[in-house]
């Protein structure tokens, strides 16, 4: 590890130990260093993981932040995932910067920012066909995110956006409805169909959901479902019940963002009818 990199400061405290910048040697080129302790982890879990590092490995997208390579320390029961580093810090701090400072963050500068999210999240969600080696029927596999929220979502020095902390993504095949079931995330951004506990499936329409949230927040520098208790935020997002939107923003963009809030996770859209937004459409063009 020493020998290739030189650790620099830690910049964040991730779940499973310190984030650390790091120099890679021979070029000075700079890397985030991600680790991760499985020292008490559950075989299950370290299977989980191992599964995770390997779906960060397979998306190689513009706007995800990009896997480098994984070192592994046996006597620390550590595993280094080194990847790109983003200097120009998380979508959180942009909008707290904004809001510190009474400002709106500009329309424009939204939708794009919304466009670059959809197109990793497409990249995610799409899928890809996979053979099994065994029989050699094929099914298509998709990954969700399951943490979307402002602090996942970096900045690189040219401010394009990269999707990043994959924790708790997982890869499932679309085919087989084997939908995760676990209560995870981050309230604020949690849909409704998380919420309910009870067996009810979660799939690439729960990161929609939390996708509308994201872009209400850049656009009213507050969470669409205000509240002070898991209760009331409970209630609220069953309901639907929206804050106020700021009238800054055009009708066009609300109608947007209220799409992706729908209860019903049948009612809201998928990335790729989400990329063909007139607003959206030429992003897509200018990276095809
Ligand atoms: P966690 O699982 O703890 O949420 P994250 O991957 O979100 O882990 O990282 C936590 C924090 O570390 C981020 O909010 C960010 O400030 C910083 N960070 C993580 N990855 C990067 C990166 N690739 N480039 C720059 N900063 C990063
Ligand atoms: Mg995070």
């Amino acid at each position: 590890m020493n020998d290739k990199y030189e650790l620099l400061e830690p910049i964040g405290q991730g779940s499973f130990g310190v984030i650390r910048k790091i120099r890679r040697r021979h070029d000075n080129k700079l890397f985030v260093r991600k680790e991760i302790n499985y020292g008490r982890m559950s075989e299950k879990e370290r299977r989980q993981m191992v599964n995770e590092v390997n779906i960060l490995n397979k998306l190689r997208h513009p706007n995800i932040v990009r896997y480098h390579e994984r070192l592994i320390d046996h006597d620390l029961r550590t595993i280094y995932i080194i990847m790109e580093y983003c200097s120009g810090g998380d979508l959180a701090a942009v909008i707290k910067y904004y809001k510190s400072r009474n400002m709106q963050i500009p329309e424009e500068t939204v939708w794009q920012v919304t466009s670059q999210i959809l197109l990793a999240l497409h990249e995610c969600h799409e899928g890809r066909v996979v053979k099994n080696p065994v029989d050699s029927t094929e099914s298509r596999v998709i990954i969700l995110h399951r943490d979307l929220k402002p602090d996942n979502i970096f900045l690189d020095d040219q401010h394009n956006v990269k999707l990043g902390d994959f924790g708790l993504s997982r890869a499932m095949e679309a085919a087989s409805e084997q939908f995760a079931q676990t209560f995870l995330g981050t309230p604020y951004y949690m849909s409704p169909v998380r919420e309910l506990i009870s067996g009810l499936a979660y799939n690439a329409k729960t990161d929609i959901w939390s996708l509308g949230c994201i872009i209400y927040e850049m656009c009213a520098l507050h969470p669409p479902f205000p509240a002070s208790n898991l209760q009331e935020l409970n209630q609220k997002i069953q309901l639907g019940a929206v804050a106020r939107f700021p009238t800054v923003y055009s009708r066009e963009l609300q109608d947007f963002i209220m799409a992706m809030l729908k209860v019903n996770p049948d009612l809201r859209p998928t990335t790729a009818e989400c990329l063909e937004h007139p607003r959206l459409r030429r992003f897509l063009q200018e990276t095809e």
